[in-house]
């Protein structure tokens, strides 16, 4: 065996994508990015996290974001090291740095770590991590077409009422379980539901069903997506009545339309669910309209905020 030797600069060899990422007052490439593994944030999941597009330039409803952010850092009993302020010039500078016209930006508050790797949360110091990276979307190009196949997995949502799902949180362990689930059964998505059966949300986003002209979306064991609030916002302008209710799997099986919410890549429609083909894979009337008036919106003063390249 050869004798070891300690490294004093790690060199990590997987390749990452482009970006800018901000920690500890700096700005560095994303791909140097790092946190220690102590860090309360990767060994227990004590993380709070959101995530805002930037889109031709400008951010997307950032208030809403930050608002949710701070939300759940406070609830989460964490403090940030910056103002609010603060917050919203290194989300710009992210990006700005970065070049990156559309961006997938990125605020994270771990609990972070201390020199005594003490087991009292109250003795970490919170680590704020931010960046911007180049937008994906959940469904790719020839599923945006298509629509995604999903399938309802066995597998329940973690109960609200052992972890506040209104805290953006990194607790992915069930939504990765539905999605290997769906793989097996041939789909390329997963919806899960809580202990009473009723569809929740799926791996980074909202559901919606669309019956008779009406809209409908899970009221409860969800985050409250700035998507999902944006599809509410968008039918009361369209004149669509929005439901927000319990939705057993059922009022999916049996939908005129299905379609998703997330801040990655927007309103995207379903075309299958379980064995159940939708609009015979094509987009529906309802989603078409909300999804044109969100992209329309992506051009509105009012629901945006230029980001300055040049600072
Ligand atoms: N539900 C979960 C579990 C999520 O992680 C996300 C986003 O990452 C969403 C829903 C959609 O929320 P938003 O529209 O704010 O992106």
């Amino acid at each position: 065996m050869t004798k070891p030797v300690l490294q004093h600069h790690y060199q990590d060899p997987r390749p990452y994508p482009k970006g800018v990422a901000y920690m500890d007052g700096q700005y560095i490439p994303m791909n140097e990015a790092k946190i220690s593994v102590l860090d309360w944030g990767f060994l227990r999941s004590d993380a709070t996290y959101d995530v805002v597009h930037a889109w031709e330039g400008a951010f997307f409803r950032l208030d809403k974001y930050v608002d949710r952010f701070l939300n759940s850092v406070e609830k989460l009993r964490m403090t940030l090291p910056v103002e609010r302020t603060e917050l919203e010039d290194i989300l710009h500078n992210c990006v700005g740095l970065s070049g990156l016209q559309n961006a997938y930006v990125e605020m994270i508050c771990t609990r972070g770590s201390s020199p005594t790797f003490s087991r009292d949360p109250r003795d970490a110091d919170n680590r704020l991590i931010c960046f911007a990276i180049p937008l994906g979307s959940i469904a790719n190009e020839d599923q945006q077409k298509r629509g995604l196949h999903i399938a309802i997995s066995d597998v329940v949502r973690i109960a609200p009422q052992s972890v506040d799902p209104t805290i953006k949180n990194y607790h992915w362990l069930d939504l990765i379980a539905g999605l290997f689930e769906a793989y097996d059964r041939g789909a390329e998505n997963t919806l899960l539901v809580d202990l009473d059966g009723n569809i929740t949300e799926g791996p980074g986003f909202n559901i919606f069903a669309v019956k008779d002209g009406v809209v409908y979306t899970p009221s409860s064991g969800v985050l409250e997506g700035i998507t999902r609030q944006t599809v509410i916002d968008l039918c009361a302008e369209l004149g669509i009545d929005c439901k927000i209710q319990s939705l057993p799997k059922e009022n999916f099986l049996n939908a005129d339309e299905v379609f998703l919410s997330s801040t990655a890549g927007g309103p995207q429609f379903v075309s299958k669910v379980d064995d159940t083909i939708l609009q015979n894979s094509a987009a529906g009337p309802v989603f078409s309209k909300i999804k044109d008036l969100y992209w329309q919106k992506h051009n509105d003063a009012n629901w945006i905020t230029p980001i300055n390249y040049d600072e």
